[in-house]
């Protein structure tokens, strides 16, 4: 008997077709209401929604025969995963199927900001006919700086280069072969700044990437360069842009995004040439839409005729016996990925899980990628988890080692986690004490025992006395409650460090205040 799907929400004709083509039988009922979606859902095996259906776990409760949901689209906030997962119902996605979409809109604020489009067309709509205020620049033998270079990036540096640009990219989150076979030349930051005739910016917006380019950015780049931001609201500084564009020293700035969207009418940047505005419309396409569509459609019927798994968010079950062992571990190793990523050397291009004592004598597997979920999650917009982390890194150029040694050790089971990349390494290691308190206990060459949870400074430092009372007198005086402290040193005495949870993130202005303390070397904050 064929297996019976149920769409939801409205893909696409072309999409309905490719599950009919699949053999698969197919209704169609748009926009039921709760009560008659829980009234049919028992019959069907698949479920294809946007993001209008919501799977609840009452839902769930009636589905007995459902074994796959496919959102088309990324966000899956409409599904209760847990329960999904709870009941071995595997969740799909569609992430990347817009990412065509957005970069043709980040290049059409390109041509449109060098050509002054759109103020030319506002201009002879009013009956003039300008043609000296609009002369413009071509594109051809610019340099273009990329910031992120993830699915929407690395497509529109494809599309530049075929517009014989030059492309310059900042992502410290690839390695320096996967940006070789783009075509793309690696800088740091502030060489991109200095560079770039054009800046184009497609990051997520994390606590490193907010305010990214603020007032002191802005200064750095060339007189007359352009900006645009399509990727999220936040990431540029509105005021600080307008005054750079006022003050002429930018030669154009297109966004598609905003700090508040809609933006207020009275925005600093709405009276200004040279400023060039959507409404958030860089994945609406008809082309995105239906791609998405026919994606999930193709992913459903892969997995019901092949029990092919592509783009799943949840994890599937594991045996009881050894989920028990390593459930524990799970919550320790996605700390271990996170603080691995935070500290990792520039592109990354190894990540080495090492599993040793007892649970050696396990499949580590699932240690490794729930790891690999917490280093990749820290940089990412693309949701990544247990499922999709090894895919995701082999298509970032980042080889995953699983090592599993029954060595004896100081604890009854350790886990390490090493990063290789450009001109160093990261070492991590960490331990669960009973059943839930993880622990780190290795930082590179420190060994420490801290909670790896919540805000954290790090701070290295001299091996001298008094540092500590004045890091707490520093903190203390810009209100920075500190939780637990952990200090380290090396056999040698030559280098000391502390880990410190903290209430709250310090500002920028306090860190740099830690730093200049006496015989401190290198403060971070973090987050895990
Ligand atoms: P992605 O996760 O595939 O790529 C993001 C890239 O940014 C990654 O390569 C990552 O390594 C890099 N990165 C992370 N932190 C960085 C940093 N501090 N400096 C430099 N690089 C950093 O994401 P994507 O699908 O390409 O999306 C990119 C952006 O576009 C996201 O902000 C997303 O929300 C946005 N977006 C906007 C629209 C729209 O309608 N305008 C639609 C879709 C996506």
């Amino acid at each position: 008997m064929a297996a019976r799907v149920l769409v939801s929400d409205d893909l696409s004709p072309e999409a309905v077709a490719v599950l009919k083509q699949a053999g698969l039988e197919v209704d169609v009922k748009v926009g039921l209401k709760p009560d008659a979606l829980e009234a049919i859902i028992g019959d069907y095996d698949a479920l294809a929604v946007r993001s209008a259906t919501k799977v609840t776990a009452k839902l769930l409760e009636k589905a007995s025969r459902l074994r796959v949901i496919g959102r088309a689209g990324v966000g899956v906030d409409n599904v209760d995963l847990d329960a999904a997962t709870r009941r071995g119902v595997v969740v799909m996605n569609t992430p990347g199927g817009s990412s065509i979409t957005v970069a043709e809109l980040a290049l059409s604020m390109i041509l449109a900001l060098s050509r002054h489009v759109p103020a030319a067309t506002a201009s002879v709509k009013a009956g003039k006919w300008e043609k000296k205020r609009f002369q413009g620049h071509e594109l051809a033998g610019k340099t273009l700086g990329v910031v992120g270079i993830g699915n929407i990036g690395s497509v529109l540096v494809d599309r530049a280069l075929a517009m014989k640009m030059r492309v310059v990219a900042y992502d410290p989150f690839i390695s320096a072969e996967a940006a070789a076979k783009l075509g793309v030349e690696r800088v740091e930051l502030d060489a991109l700044w200095a560079q770039a005739d054009v800046v184009s910016l497609h990051v997520p917006l994390t606590e490193q990437t907010r305010n990214l380019v603020d007032a002191k950015v802005l200064a750095r780049m060339k007189k007359g360069a352009l900006l645009v931001n399509c990727a999220r609201g936040g990431i540029v500084d509105e005021r600080a842009l307008a005054d750079a564009l006022a003050s002429g020293h930018l030669g154009g700035a297109a966004l598609d995004v905003f700090e508040q969207e809609p933006p207020p009418a009275d925005h600093p940047l709405f009276g200004l040439d040279g400023f060039v505005a959507t409404p958030h419309i860089g994945a609406s396409t008809e082309e995105a839409q239906s791609a998405v569509a026919v994606a999930v459609a193709e992913q459903l019927a892969a997995y019901l005729n092949h029990g092919v798994v592509k783009n799943a968010v949840n994890v599937p079950g594991l045996p009881r016996e050894i989920m028990d062992q390593l459930a524990p571990f799970l919550p320790l190793c996605e700390k271990l990925g996170s603080l691995a990523a935070q500290l990792a050397p520039q592109g990354p291009s190894e990540v080495t899980v090492e599993v040793a004592g007892e649970l050696a004598a396990v499949p580590i597997r699932p240690l490794a990628a729930r790891t690999l979920a917490g280093f990749l999650r820290h940089h990412l917009e693309t949701p990544v988890n247990d499922v999709s982390a090894p895919a995701v890194a082999k298509e970032r150029g980042i080889a995953v080692r699983e090592v599993r040694s029954a060595e004896p050790h100081d604890y009854a089971s350790l886990v390490t986690v090493t990063v290789r990349g450009q001109g160093g390494e990261a070492q991590v290691a960490g331990t669960v004490y009973g059943k839930r308190e993880a622990r780190l206990v290795r930082v590179d060459g420190f060994r420490l025992e801290a909670v790896p949870e919540g805000h954290v400074i790090l701070c290295e430092n001299d091996d001298a006395p008094g540092v500590v009372g004045n890091l707490g007198t520093a903190l203390g005086a810009a209100g920075v409650n500190i939780a637990r402290i952990s200090l380290s040193r090396l056999d040698d005495h030559s280098r000391a460090f502390a880990f410190l949870n903290v209430d709250s993130a310090p500002a920028p202005g306090v860190l740099e205040q830690v730093r200049r303390l006496p015989h401190v070397r290198a403060v971070r904050s973090i987050h895990l």
